[in-house]
């Protein structure tokens, strides 16, 4: 009975699955049949709100945000990957066994077919042997040695076709473990997702968006003071801000070392501005506190660079105008918001 409810249930949440991935006009593969399965199910609601954001971007979910997102929600700890793995190549046995199931079938039927002729044929004297008996046992031989072959060439395609399969589900596998879009100490996403999500944007019609640039101010110097250790969980913690700050669309990326960007799109320039005021804020605030006497040690701050994009910038432009402002925050006294 449980059973079946798990059975019912899946199988409407699947019907809702095939409808949307056609609507939106996405590709069939093992990662985004589960990232929309997922999405369809309700069962992670961050997921589907993320989801509904790149489709309001993007009108679909280009594949490289539903690779970022299928690693975010879907597949924690690899498990549904390779569950969606496990599924492809299931799909793909069963379909094969299928084949040869209706292979030996036809091969046996060709097999009788043979026993019958043959027992015909020795069961006839030369008296008997008429033109037609021949005829008929023949074009019966014929028929059956028909459907032989058809059947061995369906079985062939499908061999061709699960070795291409295999081949595409290995590549997915080796991408999956190469192409990780998060850097490992922050969570956040990395350089490399930064790059393909500028790609994206840049490529939509009209786009208006800002960066923000953003660099922990002195931060070789409390490394110095109190250890990379500690530095590493003052980059954890400024990434926290960060993230918790990017909503509404807006993404954070560790974009190397003690520098984050935050791409906001559709935002206007005095938006973005208020967005890092608000972040500088919530760092200002930070106390790093010694574990064992609770005196604070230090206090973070970081300094910002806002720009906007126009239409003659490419996205090294757009970084490098963010990045000027950051200079000239940094030379101003540093934890300001520079957006001009
Ligand atoms: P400024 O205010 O001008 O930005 O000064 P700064 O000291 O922050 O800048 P600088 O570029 O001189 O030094 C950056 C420091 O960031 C040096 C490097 O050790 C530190 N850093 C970069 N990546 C990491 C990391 O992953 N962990 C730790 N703990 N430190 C890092
Ligand atoms: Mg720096
Ligand atoms: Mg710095």
């Amino acid at each position: 009975m449980a059973k079946n409810v798990i059975f019912d249930s899946s199988v409407a949440t699947l019907k809702k699955t095939i409808p949307l991935m056609m609507k939106y006009n996405v590709p069939v593969n093992p990662v985004n049949y589960a990232l929309w399965y997922t999405y369809a199910s309700n069962e992670v609601p961050t997921l589907n709100k993320e989801l509904d954001s790149a489709i309001k971007l993007y009108n679909t979910c280009p594949q490289f945000r539903a690779d970022q997102l299928y690693d975010k929600h879907v597949s924690t700890e690899k498990e549904v990957q390779s569950k969606g793995l496990q599924k492809s190549i299931e799909s793909m046995v069963s379909k094969l066994s299928e084949s040869i199931g209706s292979s030996k079938k036809n091969a046996k039927e060709f097999e009788n077919a043979m026993d019958v002729c043959h027992d015909e044929l020795s069961g006839m004297d030369s008296h008997n042997v008429s033109k037609d008996n021949v005829a008929c046992l023949v074009s019966e031989l014929v028929a059956k040695s028909q459907i032989m072959r058809d059947s061995a060439k369906n079985f062939g395609d499908s061999l061709t076709k699960a070795q291409r399969e295999i081949k595409s589900l290995r590549a997915k596998l080796a991408d999956s473990q190469q192409a990780a879009l998060y850097d490992a100490l922050t969570g956040l996403l990395n350089r490399r997702a930064f790059d393909q999500e500028m790609e994206s944007l840049l490529a939509l019609p009209d786009m208006n968006m800002c960066l923000i640039i953003a660099d922990i101010d002195h931060f070789k110097k409390f490394n110095d003071t109190h250890g990379h250790l500690l530095g590493d969980q003052v980059l954890k913690i400024v990434a926290k801000r960060l993230a918790a700050a990017s909503a509404d669309g807006a993404m954070a990326f560790r974009f190397g070392g003690e520098e984050f960007i935050i791409l906001v799109p559709k935002g206007s320039l005095q938006q973005a501005h208020s967005l890092a005021e608000l972040i500088r804020l919530s760092i200002e605030r930070l106390k790093i506190k010694d574990k064992k006497t609770g005196e604070v040690v230090a206090n973070i701050t970081c300094s910002f660079g806002v720009a906007e994009l126009n239409k003659k910038m490419d996205a090294t432009a757009l970084v490098n105008l963010a990045d000027e402002r950051l200079y000239s925050a940094k030379q101003q006294g540093r934890n300001r918001v520079h957006s001009q």
